[in-house]
């Protein structure tokens, strides 16, 4: 047998260990939160933060192959780390999407379109921005940004910031301001790409966010065939691009012409994928540890339309009631305190049968 080790322990490697037990692999978790959702359902928990040597040292130990379930780890840790045992997906993927200035020059360069965007040092720069996009934009911090955290929106209204505000108030993190997107709605690919190179895609969901938090993803998304194809073009360049061994979500916004701008990626399964577990044969956290041991990627079927819904804060107390409905998959994280706007758990109802 094989054992996995996954640096993070929330809700993404508590689902990815579950996986895992289902193909009969073990898991290591490395996180330094002791009631992390992991703990309950994975082998092993080494309580250590993510870029403790002696704990990443244990990690590479213990497991015959390590992945990570989110984005915000040292990139030199996992770079050290692989030095001694494969690390899936690479350091250069996670680099890439840390950064939404390196990203979007990343997406660009691989042939995808993005929103348009200015590095921004300082107030005149937010503000000659802010006039070439007409007032209108988002300004981001290129790093550690989740949620919609870290962002300020700009409408070219009277009640928008001043530049100078709105840079204090990011206390010289470096940001990007983006042009404001008039999308008519969004949509995600998982994708996932093996050890042997193949890809496999699952097709468009498509996201409605609330107060920049994923709310809702419904499949099949409301889009064109061409669109969709588009979409999972896209998504094969970007993770080909990247020679990328694992699952990633892309995210895209639709235009009213069917067109699609790329918004973002991230190195690991992915929200927007949850509906997967419910309505599909193999799910996206599977899919992953089958990239992650060489496994074949099969093209997955879907047997469901499907609509998945987070449950945030204290809407986990729903999932009883929920319980009471036919044809809904429930999912709870095990999360020991209910914050407002944290994510607790998700649940997807099936709407027909194929
Ligand atoms: P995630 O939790 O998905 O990682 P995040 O904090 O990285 O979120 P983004 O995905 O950049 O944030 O933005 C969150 C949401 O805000 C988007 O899904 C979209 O609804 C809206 N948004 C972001 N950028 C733009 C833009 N340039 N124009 C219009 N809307 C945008
Ligand atoms: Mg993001
Ligand atoms: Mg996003």
């Amino acid at each position: 047998g094989s054992t996995i080790g996954i640096i993070g322990g929330g809700q993404l490697a508590r689902m990815l260990a579950l996986a895992a037990a289902r193909l009969g692999f073990k898991t290591v978790v490395l996180e330094p939160q002791q009631d992390c959702p992991a703990s309950q359902v994975t082998n092993t928990h080494i309580q250590a933060a993510y870029d403790d040597a002696d704990g990443l040292a244990r990690l590479a130990e213990m497991s015959d192959v390590v992945t990570y379930e989110f984005e915000n780890i040292d990139v030199a840790a996992v770079e050290a780390l692989a030095k001694n045992i494969a690390v899936y997906p690479a350091a250069r993927a996670l680099r890439i999407s840390q950064d939404r200035l390196v990203e979007k020059e990343f997406l660009q360069q691989s042939g995808l379109k993005t929103a348009p965007y200015r590095d921004i040092e300082n107030a005149d720069a937010l503000e000659t921005a802010l006039l070439e996009f007409g007032g209108r934009g988002i300004l981001k911090t290129r790093r550690f940004g989740y949620d919609g955290k870290g962002q300020i929106r700009f409408s070219g209204e009277k009640n928008d910031l001043s530049a100078a505000q709105a840079i204090e108030d990011f206390k010289g993190a470096p940001a990007i301001l983006e042009g404001f997107v008039d999308f008519t709605c969004e949509i995600s690919v998982i994708a996932s790409r093996g050890r042997d190179g193949s890809v496999m895609c699952f097709e468009p969901a498509e996201n409605i966010h609330k107060n920049g938090i994923l709310f809702s993803s419904t499949v099949p998304a409301s889009v064109s065939q061409a669109t969709k194809n588009e979409a999972i073009g896209e998504a094969t360049r970007l993770i080909n691009a990247l020679d990328y061994v694992g699952t990633l979500g892309l995210e895209f916004f639709v235009m009213a012409d069917g067109s699609l701008i790329a918004n973002e990626f991230a190195p690991r399964v992915h929200n927007s994928g949850h509906w997967t577990e419910a309505a599909c044969s193999v799910s996206q956290f599977e899919q992953h540890i089958r990239c992650c041991i060489g496994w074949p990627l099969t093209k997955q079927h879907r047997h469901s339309d499907c609509v998945m819904e987070n449950l945030l804060g204290n809407d986990i107390e729903k999932l009883i009631t929920l319980a009471n409905e036919s044809n809904v998959v429930l999912h709870n994280y095990g999360k020991v305190e209910a914050r407002e706007g944290r994510k607790m758990g998700h649940f997807t109802r099936l709407l027909t049968h194929k």
